[in-house]
Protein backbone atom coordinates (compact mmCIF):
# COMPACT_ATOMS: atom_id res chain seq x y z
CA UNK A 1 0.00 0.00 0.00
CA UNK A 2 0.86 3.99 -0.62
CA UNK A 3 2.54 4.98 2.04
CA UNK A 4 0.12 8.34 1.40
CA UNK A 5 -3.47 8.39 2.76
CA UNK A 6 -4.53 11.11 0.80
CA UNK A 7 -8.21 10.74 -0.64
CA UNK A 8 -7.91 11.15 -4.66
CA UNK A 9 -12.17 11.40 -4.58
CA UNK A 10 -12.46 15.10 -3.52
CA UNK A 11 -13.52 17.51 -5.64
CA UNK A 12 -10.71 18.86 -5.50
CA UNK A 13 -9.19 15.90 -8.15
CA UNK A 14 -11.40 15.85 -10.16
CA UNK A 15 -10.21 14.65 -13.28
CA UNK A 16 -11.46 15.62 -16.94
CA UNK A 17 -10.46 15.70 -20.70
CA UNK A 18 -10.08 18.75 -22.69
CA UNK A 19 -10.10 18.68 -25.84
CA UNK A 20 -10.17 21.04 -29.25
CA UNK A 21 -13.68 20.29 -31.55
CA UNK A 22 -11.56 18.21 -34.38
CA UNK A 23 -10.42 16.15 -31.08
CA UNK A 24 -6.03 16.21 -32.55
CA UNK A 25 -5.44 18.25 -29.05
CA UNK A 26 -6.62 16.73 -26.11
CA UNK A 27 -5.19 17.16 -22.21
CA UNK A 28 -6.30 15.60 -18.86
CA UNK A 29 -6.73 17.93 -15.88
CA UNK A 30 -6.80 17.54 -12.41
CA UNK A 31 -8.28 20.52 -9.91
CA UNK A 32 -11.50 22.17 -8.49
CA UNK A 33 -14.44 22.83 -11.47
CA UNK A 34 -16.49 24.40 -9.18
CA UNK A 35 -16.47 28.20 -10.61
CA UNK A 36 -15.15 29.93 -13.57
CA UNK A 37 -13.93 33.02 -14.99
CA UNK A 38 -15.23 35.01 -17.55
CA UNK A 39 -13.09 37.93 -19.12
CA UNK A 40 -14.11 40.99 -21.11
CA UNK A 41 -10.51 41.45 -22.42
CA UNK A 42 -9.72 41.73 -25.81
CA UNK A 43 -9.19 38.03 -26.72
CA UNK A 44 -12.06 36.31 -24.18
CA UNK A 45 -14.48 38.47 -24.97
CA UNK A 46 -14.13 37.34 -28.74
CA UNK A 47 -13.78 33.88 -27.99
CA UNK A 48 -16.16 33.71 -24.95
CA UNK A 49 -13.92 31.02 -22.93
CA UNK A 50 -15.00 29.97 -19.78
CA UNK A 51 -11.39 30.24 -17.67
CA UNK A 52 -10.10 28.08 -14.55
CA UNK A 53 -6.81 28.39 -13.97
CA UNK A 54 -4.33 25.33 -12.57
CA UNK A 55 -0.93 24.52 -12.03
CA UNK A 56 1.18 23.36 -14.51
CA UNK A 57 1.90 20.06 -12.39
CA UNK A 58 -2.01 18.99 -13.07
CA UNK A 59 -2.03 19.23 -17.06
CA UNK A 60 -0.97 16.98 -19.09
CA UNK A 61 -1.19 17.43 -22.72
CA UNK A 62 -1.68 13.57 -24.35
CA UNK A 63 -2.08 14.75 -27.94
CA UNK A 64 -1.71 17.81 -30.28
CA UNK A 65 1.46 18.85 -29.47
CA UNK A 66 2.35 19.58 -33.13
CA UNK A 67 -1.27 21.02 -33.59
CA UNK A 68 -1.25 23.99 -30.93
CA UNK A 69 -0.07 27.39 -32.87
CA UNK A 70 0.67 29.49 -30.14
CA UNK A 71 -0.98 33.25 -30.37
CA UNK A 72 0.44 36.19 -28.23
CA UNK A 73 -0.15 39.71 -27.98
CA UNK A 74 0.12 42.56 -26.14
CA UNK A 75 2.27 42.39 -23.00
CA UNK A 76 3.00 38.47 -24.15
CA UNK A 77 2.56 37.04 -21.06
CA UNK A 78 0.27 34.56 -22.20
CA UNK A 79 0.35 31.90 -24.65
CA UNK A 80 -3.22 31.40 -25.85
CA UNK A 81 -3.08 28.27 -28.00
CA UNK A 82 -5.29 27.33 -30.82
CA UNK A 83 -5.33 24.31 -32.85
CA UNK A 84 -4.35 24.66 -36.03
CA UNK A 85 -7.13 22.62 -37.99
CA UNK A 86 -10.27 23.28 -35.79
CA UNK A 87 -9.22 26.89 -34.43
CA UNK A 88 -10.65 26.08 -31.01
CA UNK A 89 -8.84 27.64 -28.48
CA UNK A 90 -8.98 24.94 -25.53
CA UNK A 91 -6.42 26.64 -22.95
CA UNK A 92 -3.36 29.10 -22.35
CA UNK A 93 -0.37 28.93 -20.78
CA UNK A 94 1.09 31.72 -18.37
CA UNK A 95 2.47 32.61 -15.14
CA UNK A 96 0.39 33.48 -12.03
CA UNK A 97 0.87 36.35 -10.00
CA UNK A 98 3.28 34.24 -7.79
CA UNK A 99 5.75 33.46 -11.14
CA UNK A 100 4.38 30.10 -11.12
CA UNK A 101 3.96 28.37 -14.22
CA UNK A 102 -0.13 28.03 -14.71
CA UNK A 103 -2.25 26.32 -17.11
CA UNK A 104 -5.68 28.22 -18.23
CA UNK A 105 -8.69 26.19 -18.78
CA UNK A 106 -11.11 26.81 -21.50
CA UNK A 107 -14.41 24.98 -19.11
CA UNK A 108 -16.21 24.70 -22.34
CA UNK A 109 -14.00 22.25 -23.74
CA UNK A 110 -13.87 19.91 -20.93
CA UNK A 111 -16.07 16.83 -22.11
CA UNK A 112 -18.73 15.13 -20.04
CA UNK A 113 -18.75 18.64 -17.71
CA UNK A 114 -21.90 20.64 -17.33
CA UNK A 115 -20.04 24.58 -17.78
CA UNK A 116 -23.84 25.92 -17.84
CA UNK A 117 -23.97 24.58 -13.97
CA UNK A 118 -20.97 26.48 -12.69
CA UNK A 119 -21.11 29.60 -11.57
CA UNK A 120 -18.93 32.26 -12.82
CA UNK A 121 -17.24 35.54 -11.92
CA UNK A 122 -16.61 38.40 -14.23
CA UNK A 123 -13.01 39.48 -14.32
CA UNK A 124 -12.34 42.82 -15.33
CA UNK A 125 -9.49 41.86 -18.29
CA UNK A 126 -10.20 45.18 -19.93
CA UNK A 127 -9.32 47.43 -17.05
CA UNK A 128 -5.73 45.63 -16.13
ZN1 LIG B 1 -8.76 20.88 -33.42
Amino acid sequence: MSETSQSTTTPANEKHIGSCHCGKVRYEVTGKFDSGITCNCSICSRTGAILTFVPVEQFKLVSGEDQLTDYQFNKMRLHHFFCKTCGVRSFASGNGPDGKEMRAINMRCLENFDFEAVPTKQYNGKAS
